[in-house]
């Protein structure tokens, strides 16, 4: 069963209803066609509510969730525009800037292949999900 919270309280206060998964899959990349990159996760954020016009309802389970990475891009996974992995295709590219490394398509560094490479490479060895 669903609480229904009578007022709109996320209109005063942005992140109200968001929260914090408290473990997810170290790695997450972009499923759209300028995703290169192997990313590491810093957090994913879950939203629980379904807004009506003058009511929140709380659902089951998360209606939008969206991970962050170290070098601060943000994902919708609930849209399916990124997807996290506990383990990354064996050749994918690791993003330089979350891996502590420098940007991995910068000019002024030397580039370990090219994005269209870096492209066909990218993928999970083994999908995560975030709880
Ligand atoms: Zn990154």
């Amino acid at each position: 069963m669903s609480d229904i919270i009578l007022g709109r309280p996320d209109f005063r206060d942005p992140a109200f209803g968001w929260t914090n998964a408290k473990s997810f899959p170290p790695y997450v990349h972009g499923t759209g066609g300028n995703a290169h990159l192997m990313h590491r996760t810093a957090g994913v954020k879950m939203y629980w509510y379904r807004a009506t016009y003058d009511s929140l309802i709380r659902l089951d389970s998360p209606e939008r969730m969206i991970a962050e990475t170290v070098c601060g891009m943000s994902f919708f996974l609930h849209s399916k525009r990124g997807r996290t992995c506990t383990l990354p295709q064996r050749d994918a590219v690791l993003c330089g800037r979350c891996h502590g490394s420098t940007p991995t398509f910068s000019r002024k560094y030397p580039q370990p292949v090219t994005p269209e490479e870096a492209r066909l490479r990218l993928g999970c060895a083994m999908e995560g999900s975030a709880a």
